[in-house]
């Protein structure tokens, strides 16, 4: 039975100020046992949201690292410095990352290798453009995403590896893939872990769906078989966020 997962990427927002004030307004109703809870938070705001949090079992996450352990790498942090400040969860291969400042696939397996070598969570996400989509080629497109994001990787750190599917064209577009179009691509991405491990792994590994994920439509998508909860931006900033984590 895989526990669901439910993280909040908050991209570029929240000063440390406004993290104190959006963690003392969710943090009471987003600290469950039913899911697993994590806070997304830009790296400056690590210290803060970890203060902010204690007593809760919600977990902290960052949106980027380096793989590299340290060194002349201006204006990048090392999942050391991720693990010491507190979080453990950490985004890879967002679109957004992919896209405006073109991380390609090699270095995505890089930082997947390096977020288990050092006991970081990866959230590693995957998902075609609306072009892809409408050409009919998208699933030989998220093929080769996961196939290369796994080269390497055991089957132990496959396990311990949330996907997360987020088309992008559904990315803070307000335009929600349908909870068939999300179950569909969750259904192949899981069957491809199977061929590249075994059944074992395919039946374990979490899998999320992301893309304008609201407290309207995360039960539908959630409730999918092969949907194991979400990677939400734009609704993890508003108090809407409660009523994802606790969408039953
Ligand atoms: C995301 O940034 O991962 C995301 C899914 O954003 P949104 O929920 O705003 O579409």
């Amino acid at each position: 039975m895989r526990k669901k997962i439910v993280a909040g990427n908050w991209k570029m927002n929240m000063t440390v100020s406004e993290t104190k004030d959006l963690i003392a307004k969710l943090k009471d109703k987003c600290s469950t046992n039913d899911v697993d809870v994590v806070f997304v938070v830009p790296s400056i705001d690590v210290t803060t949201a970890k203060e902010c949090l204690k007593g809760t079992n919600i977990k902290l996450g960052t949106q980027n690292f380096y793989y590299e352990d340290k060194g002349a790498f201006t204006g990048e942090i090392s999942a050391k410095m991720i693990l010491d400040a507190g979080a453990e969860y950490v985004i890879i291969g967002h679109s957004e990352r992919r896209n405006i400042f073109k991380e390609d696939d090699a270095m995505i397996n890089k930082k997947l290798l390096k977020a288990h070598s050092s006991g970081l969570k990866p959230i590693l996400c995957c998902g075609e453009s609306l072009e892809l989509r409408e050409k009919g080629t998208y699933k030989d497109f998220i093929e080769k995403q996961i196939k290369s994001a796994f080269e390497n990787v055991s089957e132990s750190d496959a396990l311990n590896t949330v996907i997360a599917y987020e088309p992008i064209w559904a990315i803070g577009t307000g335009k929600t893939a349908t909870s068939d179009e999300a179950e569909e691509v969750c259904k192949f991405i899981r069957e491809i872990i199977g061929k590249l491990y075994n059944d074992n792994v395919k039946s374990n590994i979490r899998i999320q769906y992301g893309g304008s994920v609201n407290a309207g439509n995360a039960r539908e998508l959630f409730e999918k078989e092969d949907i194991d909860g979400g990677l939400v931006g734009g609704a993890s900033l508003k108090e809407e966020f409660i009523n994802i984590v606790n969408y039953k």
